[in-house]
């Protein structure tokens, strides 16, 4: 079949053309194809393959592209690449790789466009589309990775052993792939991981995450790591998770299974937010659960602190897995601290004081949290489904009126150490850190306004119970 219709866009024409002046073929490969045919809308990112140089394919066309874009070449990799318009164009020469056991580099040397196939991850990436003029737009599609389209199947073009075993990151391609576009990895397929799973070890930790990334990302990330579960990989990544599986029972009580209820938290947060580190948030919200279990005779399963235990784990996660250590890892630190705080707010009668408490905590991550916390709501009871719904309103509004009145985010002491030293006469001391706290208390319980002149009066007040003596002018005005 002839698909010349969807290469509209005059860079392929342009590509085909230097292909020809070069006496080589050239294709269109990957991604694109695969987007194409599934309707992924058009892809940006463009994989050309040239039976030859890559390199002296891309030069040429840079030269005939208006405004002559700049080539990038990446010697090692025999590949270059190119900017153009809204384009990210990749050309490099077909290869033929082997691979020796320790390494996903292989040893490389030219070959046919059919080695180059050979070489893909997966049927769906393998199909390209001829270039040059006499073939424009045929497809090449040994491996039928249009049929496994339609059949929602992800399978390799190799024997499975040989393709996982020879790059292991393409068992989280895999699995990220199957949940991006919601498709089956072929049970030969799934086997392969399973028994290849510990050569993820090769693979740099950046690439895996990168991977962890784009499942979290997808629009169902639960389905990424019930496969990465199945198949043995999870607790090789995230040994954190896999200790949240299972159920305990004694004495007839038992906690829920942490595992399929993070993973629950984690679709449900995903309906409503695209952050990424909100999502991270969410699938690590409970991981310090597992090392704060207990069970009590008289209260049964607790998990005391977890929040707390959970937070310092998200540090030792992030730098084992190479993540960076910066304002991110602190989010995510924050939302799994705070996790549980609005929780508690949900269950019970909803006070002014818990929720000028929770907006001084959170400060500006507070629709975060608050976000977080409706998606942990997992109860399959009906009644307590729509009372903590119903809360968690009132709390959203709550937040709202108390921020306008309160002006709560962000807290500013309305009145300033320097004035209390300067009111009582005072040098750096402990009464100072007393004062200031018991008028944060006050606006945080409601007793007094947010605001300087109330509580200038209750720091007289309070200094006065401490024994202190008024010494500057302006206070004994007041
Ligand atoms: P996306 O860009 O959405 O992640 P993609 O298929 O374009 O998907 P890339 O990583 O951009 O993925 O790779 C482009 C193409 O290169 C793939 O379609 C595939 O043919 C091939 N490829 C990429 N990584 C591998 C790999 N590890 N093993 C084999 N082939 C690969
Ligand atoms: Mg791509």
């Amino acid at each position: 079949m002839n698909h010349k219709h969807i290469l509209q866009h005059t860079i392929f024409k342009t590509i085909g053309a230097c292909a020809d002046e070069l006496d080589m073929e050239a294709y269109v490969i990957g991604g694109f194809v695969r987007d194409y045919f599934l309707k992924r809308g058009d892809s940006k990112d463009i994989d050309v393959v040239a039976i030859g140089s890559g390199i002296s394919l891309a030069q040429k066309v840079a030269f005939k592209l208006e405004g002559k874009p700049e080539v990038t070449i990446f010697k090692n990799f025999g590949t270059a690449m190119l900017k153009y318009k809204n384009l990210e164009l990749e050309f490099v020469g077909a290869r033929k790789e082997s691979y020796t056991r320790d390494s996903r580099n292989p040893v490389v040397e030219d070959g046919t466009l059919e080695d180059d196939q050979n070489r893909r991850d997966f049927t769906i990436n393998a199909m390209a589309f001829s270039l040059n003029k006499s073939k424009f737009g045929d497809l090449l599609d040994p491996f039928n990775g249009v049929k496994d389209l339609e059949k929602q199947i992800i399978r390799t073009p190799l024997k499975p052993e040989i393709t996982y075993s020879d790059d292991p990151l393409r068992m989280m391609r895999a699995i990220r792939f199957a949940t991006q576009l919601n498709f089956t990895i072929e049970s030969k397929s799934l086997d392969a991981i399973s028994k290849n799973r510990e050569r993820i070890k090769i693979i740099s930790k950046e690439r895996v995450v990168d991977e962890l990334h784009k499942i979290l990302l997808a629009e169902k990330p639960s389905k990424g790591f019930s496969l990465l579960n199945k198949t043995g990989l999870l607790p090789l990544i995230l040994p954190e998770l896999t200790a949240l599986q299972g159920i305990e029972e004694i004495e007839g009580q038992r906690h829920k299974d942490n595992f399929w209820h993070t993973l629950e938290v984690v679709d449900n947060i995903s309906k409503t937010t695209n952050n990424l580190w909100l999502r991270w948030a969410a699938l690590l919200h409970d991981i310090g659960k597992a090392p704060t279990k207990k069970f009590h005779k008289k209260i049964g399963w607790t998990f005391h602190a977890h929040e707390f235990v959970g937070s310092k784990m998200v540090y030792k996660l992030f730098k084992r897995l190479r993540m960076p250590l910066n304002d991110k890892m602190k989010f995510v630190q924050k939302m799994v601290l705070m996790s549980s705080r609005p929780v508690i707010l949900s269950e019970e009668h909803v006070t002014d004081s818990a929720v000028r408490r929770l907006v001084f905590d959170a400060g500006d991550y507070v629709d975060d949290l608050m976000t977080l916390c409706e998606a942990d709501i997992t109860t399959k009871n009906a009644r307590k489904l729509k009372k903590y719904k119903n809360n968690f309103k009132i709390v959203r509004e709550k937040i709202v009126e108390v921020e306008e009145r309160d002006k709560i985010r962000n807290f500013q002491p309305p009145v300033t150490g320097e004035e209390i030293m300067q009111t009582f006469g005072l040098k750096p001391s402990r009464e100072i850190g007393i004062l200031k706290d018991a008028i944060k208390e006050a606006i945080l319980e409601g007793e007094i306004a947010n605001e300087y002149s109330a509580a200038f009066k209750f720091m007289l007040k309070k200094g006065k119970e401490l024994g202190l003596s008024v010494k500057s002018n302006k206070a004994s005005k007041s």
